[in-house]
């Protein structure tokens, strides 16, 4: 290993790749379309390369408006065909078989999901094993237990008694599901769990830059049992395809991931049919440690917080808020975590901080590294990118964050640790100070206090917040975002309602 500023960069380490991956990525990729896989009619292709080497690993079809027209309507017509008529419980083992099957898969989707995204092996696989099966099969039992009311109700016209009302929940429709790079596998997952367990078809766009997962659970959905056309898989870029997608007439709801300056196109798309959106988008994510926290447990979560996923994360734990009293203690503990990470490709053994997804992400986090230091901030380690292969940026922490500064307010996505101390124990001013961003996606508190620990959890204006963790994730918690960090929720029976539309019936006797 080369020894740079403190952090280990693994030097000329081959990979190697399954033969498996390498057939996979050989093999020529179209568009999976009413169940066939299906050229693309722009001829077009679009280059995806490995984040860690810039090698090219592969090339997809680019999917255009035409091509989404052609997926749009084998969703409609498979909407109210075959799989109108298959019964909740046939859903349901549907969903279950494709689980399976991707637990077969694991191995290989894994090491896709590594070279394609860049993740450390060991993230792609807990990823895929603990959360991708795991939210399928939530999702998979909750196929058959979707039902309405029965209401006693009095409408005009009717005496008391002599009428009723029952609902009953249809599935939304075509769903148009829009996901991005950073976890890709699992971001198609968490579309397609609930979209199918409610009984809609999908036409699903991965993101351009980690289109790779998605096309092989292509080929898994087609030996699931689930009928041609409920599941359509367009490749593609997100101005083309996936503006396509938003507007189109014939699409009933979107659900996006991805950013909040896309959630607001896809929201002015979405608005000719007015069809229904759900939207998680970014966040800057406030972690408030008081003094009596467990520090045992503190420090290294928010180091993993902030730095999973080397910060891409729409999670991640960014903006540290400690107690004066606590706040070097903490800082030297997070600093040393972070300057022992070992950066390098995600499959070699022993990686666990890989690079960024692109040169523009790079560039992206390295201005507002150089931004931080122009507002002020100390730079109390990182701060540069690292090698000359692969978008690497170090883990990097700024000491003394000031609230204005456009570091502590702005979505960084990346590698970047804002931390700054409180004095006091107004929570009402500690809250104020935590929430002074325009998102309100997730939060955590660190303390024993459980008085301190439930109040200031009150006080976060975020989806989700976490005590004495940061972002705990599990298929049955909701999980969305307040202000611009999304409108509606995700997982749970919430997560279910977003696929799902009631229709009440009454009778008058
Ligand atoms: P992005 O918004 O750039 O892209 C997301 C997807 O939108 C991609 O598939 C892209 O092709 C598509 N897209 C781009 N322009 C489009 C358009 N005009 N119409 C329709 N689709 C379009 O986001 P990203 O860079 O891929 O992901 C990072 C962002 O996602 C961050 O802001 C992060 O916080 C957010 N995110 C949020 C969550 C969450 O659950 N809240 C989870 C992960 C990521």
């Amino acid at each position: 290993y080369e020894l740079k500023k403190g952090f280990f960069m693994s030097n000329n380490q081959q990979i190697t790749i399954s033969d498996e991956v390498k057939e996979f990525l050989k093999s020529n990729h179209k568009l999976l379309i009413n169940g066939e896989w299906t050229p693309s009619s722009s001829n077009e292709k679009i280059e995806v390369f490995d984040p860690a080497t810039e090698q090219l690993l592969t090339e997809v079809d680019s999917g255009n408006a035409a091509d989404i027209d052609a997926a749009v309507a084998a969703a409609r017509k498979a909407l109210t065909g075959e799989w109108s008529k298959i019964t909740s419980h046939d859903r349901a083992r549907m969903l279950d078989r494709l689980a399976d099957d991707i637990e077969a898969n694991f191995s290989v989707l894994s090491e896709i999901e590594v070279l394609d995204n860049g993740m450390p092996l060991e993230l792609a696989q807990y990823s895929i094993a603990s959360h991708g099966t795991t939210l399928l099969r939530y999702f998979a039992s909750w196929a058959n237990k979707l039902h309405g009311q029965t209401i006693p109700v009095s409408p005009a016209g009717a005496i008391n008694g002599e009428s009723l009302t029952y609902t009953r929940k249809e599935p939304i429709g075509v769903v148009g599901a829009i996901i991005p790079w950073n976890s890709p596998l699992i971001f198609a997952i968490l579309k397609l769990g609930p979209a199918l367990a409610a009984g809609c078809t999908v036409v699903l766009m991965p993101a351009e830059l980690t289109p790779v997962s998605a096309l092989f659970l292509g080929h898994l959905i087609q030996k699931s049992g689930i009928p041609k056309g409920v599941v359509n898989i367009v490749t593609g870029y997100g101005e083309t395809a996936g503006q396509a997608l938003s507007e189109h007439p014939d699409v009933d709801k979107i659900t996006f991931t991805g950013s909040t300056e896309v959630g607001k196109k896809i929201v002015e798309a979405s608005i000719g049919n007015l069809k229904k959106v759900t939207l998680e988008l970014g966040g800057k994510n406030p972690m408030v440690i008081f003094p009596d926290a467990d520090l045992e447990k503190a420090i290294p979560g928010a180091a993993r917080a902030c730095f999973f996923l080397q910060g891409q994360n729409c999670m991640a734990g960014t903006r540290l808020f400690v107690h004066e009293d606590i706040y070097q203690v903490v800082l030297n503990g997070v600093k040393e975590i972070a300057e022992a990470f070992t950066v390098g490709h995600g499959l070699i053994s022993g990686n666990d901080f890989g690079p960024l997804i692109s040169k523009t992400q790079k560039e992206r986090v390295m201005s507002y590294i150089d931004l931080g230091r122009e507002e002020g901030a100390e730079l109390l380690t990182g701060g540069d990118s690292f090698s000359d292969q692969g978008h690497f940026v170090q883990p990097t922490i700024f000491s003394n964050v000031d609230g204005e500064m456009r570091i502590a307010k702005e979505e960084i996505f990346g590698p970047v640790l804002c931390a700054q101390s409180f004095t006091h124990q107004d929570l009402e001013q500690i809250a104020s100070e935590a929430n002074d961003t325009p998102y309100g996606l997730s939060g955590s508190v660190w303390s024993q206090d459980i008085s301190i620990a439930h109040k200031m959890a009150m006080l976060i204006d975020a989806g989700q917040v976490s005590i004495n963790c940061h972002a705990a994730v599990d298929p049955a918690i909701p999980f969305g975002g307040n202000k611009q960090s999304g409108w509606g929720r995700e997982f749970g029976a919430e997560g279910l309602e977003a696929y799902l539309k009631t229709k009440a019936t009454t009778v008058i006797f």
